[in-house]
């Protein structure tokens, strides 16, 4: 049987919907037999490849590097997941909004370090004036809210998306 390719994919995130997926333990050795993870941050590959069957999106949009990176995805993946609040809302990332970009940078870049005070122009992507859901930039085919979203709920719609159907969520997830 031909695996699924599958994707994992951290923006603006913490991590914690990641670690969800991998609270999912030995239902994790079920999947392998089905899935191919061809990139993640949890597997040593640089480039995001083509024809990707489904990928999971954690964190919202905040950079210009983000929005690069998941237009490309979008442009190679079948079904794009939006896996958690910040993905779905934009939910803590989104707590900047308020703020211009200038003064985050000079918050956390100036005024709280004591050493070498300076704003860098080099590795740090730009902020983008605010965080997004990641449906405002690209189309997004299945929502999982949840901070995070189960282990459980989110090997349901893995499995579901792997039989081929839609996952039907209606009254299995909340926000926060
Ligand atoms: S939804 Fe919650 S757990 Fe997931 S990346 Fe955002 S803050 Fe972290």
């Amino acid at each position: 049987m031909e695996r699924a390719r599958i994707a994992t994919v951290w923006l603006d995130g913490c991590s914690g919907c990641h670690m969800s997926f991998l609270d999912l333990d030995e239902a994790l050795l079920v999947l392998a037999d089905r899935i191919e993870l061809v990139y993640s941050p949890l597997v040593d590959q640089k480039e995001f490849p083509e024809n990707v069957d489904v990928t999971l999106v954690e964190g919202s949009v905040s950079s210009v590097e983000d929005e690069e990176k998941i237009r490309r995805i979008r442009s190679r993946t079948k079904i794009l997941v939006s896996l958690g609040d910040c993905a779905v809302t934009s939910n803590v990332p989104s707590m900047r909004n308020p703020l211009k970009p200038e003064a985050i940078l000079r918050r956390a870049y100036i005024e709280n370090v004591t050493v070498q005070a300076q704003i860098p122009n080099q590795d740090v992507p730009p902020l983008l004036p605010e965080a997004r859901p990641v449906h405002e930039t690209v189309k997004v085919d299945v929502f999982v809210p949840g901070c995070p979203p189960s282990a459980g709920l989110i090997g349901s719609v893995l499995t579901e998306l792997l039989e081929g159907r839609t996952p039907d969520l209606a009254g299995q997830v909340r926000f926060g």
